[in-house]
C-alpha cells in the first residue's frame, strides 16, 4: 500500500477577537487560517471595530485575496458573536477573549460539532528568587503588569517574591511604579496610557477596594491621577500582603494591578504559581539554570519565560493550560489548528484481497 497524508482546510472559519491588541490578534488568526486554505468571517470586539474594518479594507486594496475570503461582521458579542458561533455552516471557531465567553463559544461549537480553539484569560505568576538580578527582575515584573496598562491576557498579575528579597523588591517596584510617565498613548514619551474605557476603569478600581477589604495593603497607586485629562487613567498599582485565596490573587483584573505574595522556598513558589484556575504564562527570575528548568517543567502554563517576560513571536506556539484555553496560536501548531488531516491509501498490488482481514499495512 502507498499511504499519504493531506492537510486540508476546514472551510469557513469563524474568528472572534477581543478589544486588546486587536490587530495583532487578528493577524494571529487570519494568516494561518488563510494559509491553510480556509475563508474567514471575523467578528471584532465592539470596542475596536474600526481597526478591523480598516484592516480588511487595506487587505483588499493591497493584495489579490479573492473577494469573500476575509469578511468582517461587526456587532455586539451576544448578537453577532453568538450568531456566528451558533451557525451550522461554520466549520471551525477560533476565539480570543474572556474564559466566561469562551465557555459559551465552546458550548455552541459542541452543538454543531465544529472544531474550536480558545485563547482565554490569565492570572500569570512572576516569580522572583533571591539569586536573581534584581534590576532585571523589577524591570521584568513591571513589563509584565504595567505594559499596555495591564490590559493583556498574559499580564503577570500574581507577583511571587522570596522572603529574603521581598522588602527590597517591593521598595524598588513601588519606586519604579511612581516614576512611570502616564499620558496620551500617542505621545512617544508616554509609558502607560489610560485603560480602554470607563467600565474597565471602574472594574480595576473595584478590585483595588476588594483587595484592601480582603486584607491586602495598598503599597502604591490605586487612584485616578488628578493632573491628566479624561476619566480612564489609573495609577500603576501595587497590592502587597496578598494571600493566594484572595479574589485579587485569583481573578483576572485586566488592569495595572500587581498582587504581591511572599514565598519561603522553591516548592512553595511552585505551589503558589499553580494555585489558580488559569494557566497562560509565567515568568521566573533566577540565575540558577537548574532551578529555572525545574520550574519551567512544573508550572502549569502554556508559556514560561526565564529572566524575561512578554516575548511572543510568530514562530513560537502560544496558548493556555487549564482555563486559559484550548489549542495554540503561532508556530507549526498554530497552522495545524486550521487544517484537518486526511489519510489516503492506494493499493499497489492490484490483487483481490481477503474481505475479512483487517489489513494493517
Ligand atoms: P470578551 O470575552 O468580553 O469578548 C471577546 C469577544 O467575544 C468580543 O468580540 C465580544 O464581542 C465577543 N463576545 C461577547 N459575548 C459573546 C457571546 N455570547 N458569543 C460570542 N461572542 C461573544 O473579552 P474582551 O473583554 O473583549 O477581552 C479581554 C479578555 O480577552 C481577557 O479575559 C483577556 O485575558 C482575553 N484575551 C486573551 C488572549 C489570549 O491570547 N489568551 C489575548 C487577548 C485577550
Amino acid at each position: 500500500m502507498f499511504n499519504y497524508v493531506r492537510k486540508e482546510p476546514y472551510g469557513v472559519v469563524g474568528a472572534i477577537t477581543p478589544w486588546n491588541s486587536p490587530l495583532m490578534l487578528t493577524a494571529w488568526k487570519l494568516a494561518p487560517a488563510l494559509a491553510a486554505g480556509n475563508t474567514v468571517i471575523q467578528k471584532p470586539s465592539e470596542e475596536t471595530t474600526v481597526s478591523a474594518l480598516r484592516f480588511a479594507e487595506l487587505v483588499y486594496q493591497r493584495t489579490d485575496l479573492p473577494a469573500g475570503a476575509y469578511n468582517v461582521v461587526p456587532g455586539y458579542g451576544e448578537e453577532a458573536g453568538a450568531a456566528l458561533t451558533a451557525h451550522a455552516d461554520v466549520d471551525k471557531l477560533t476565539f480570543t477573549g474572556s474564559s466566561a465567553v469562551g465557555r459559551e463559544v465552546a458550548a455552541n461549537a459542541g452543538e454543531n460539532l465544529a472544531a474550536v480553539s480558545l485563547e482565554l484569560g490569565g492570572k500569570s505568576p512572576t516569580i522572583v528568587f533571591p539569586d536573581a538580578n534584581l534590576d532585571n527582575a523589577v524591570n521584568g515584573v513591571m513589563k509584565g503588569i504595567f505594559a499596555a496598562t495591564g490590559q493583556t491576557c498574559l499580564a503577570g498579575s500574581r507577583v511571587l517574591v522570596h522572603e529574603d528579597v521581598r522588602e527590597e523588591f517591593i521598595d524598588r517596584l513601588t519606586d519604579r511604579a511612581g516614576e512611570i510617565s502616564l499620558g496620551d498613548p500617542l505621545e512617544p514619551d508616554t509609558e502607560m496610557g489610560p485603560v480602554a474605557f470607563r467600565n474597565q476603569w471602574e472594574k480595576v478600581r473595584e478590585y483595588v477596594d476588594i483587595g484592601t477589604q480582603e486584607g491586602a495593603t495598598l503599597a502604591f497607586g490605586g487612584e485616578q491621577p488628578g493632573d491628566l485629562p479624561g476619566e480612564c487613567f489609573i495609577q500603576p498599582t501595587v497590592l502587597v500582603d496578598v494571600e493566594s485565596g484572595m479574589q485579587v490573587a485569583q481573578e483576572e483584573i485586566f488592569g495595572p494591578v500587581a498582587s504581591v505574595m511572599g514565598f519561603a522556598d522553591e516548592s512553595e513558589a511552585l505551589e503558589l504559581a499553580n494555585d489558580v484556575d488559569y494557566g497562560l504564562a509565567a515568568g521566573v527570575w533566577t540565575e540558577n539554570t537548574r532551578r529555572a528548568q525545574r520550574l519551567a517543567e512544573g508550572i502549569e502554563a502554556g508559556t514560561v519565560w526565564i529572566n524575561e517576560y512578554r516575548m511572543v513571536a510568530p514562530q513560537s506556539p502560544f496558548g493556555g493550560f487549564k482555563d486559559s484555553g484550548l489549542g495554540r496560536e503561532n508556530g507549526p501548531e498554530g497552522l495545524e489548528e486550521y487544517c484537518q488531516t486526511k489519510s489516503i491509501w492506494i493499493d499497489q498490488t492490484g490483487e483481490v484481497g481477503d474481505p475479512f482481514a483487517l489489513d494493517t499495512g
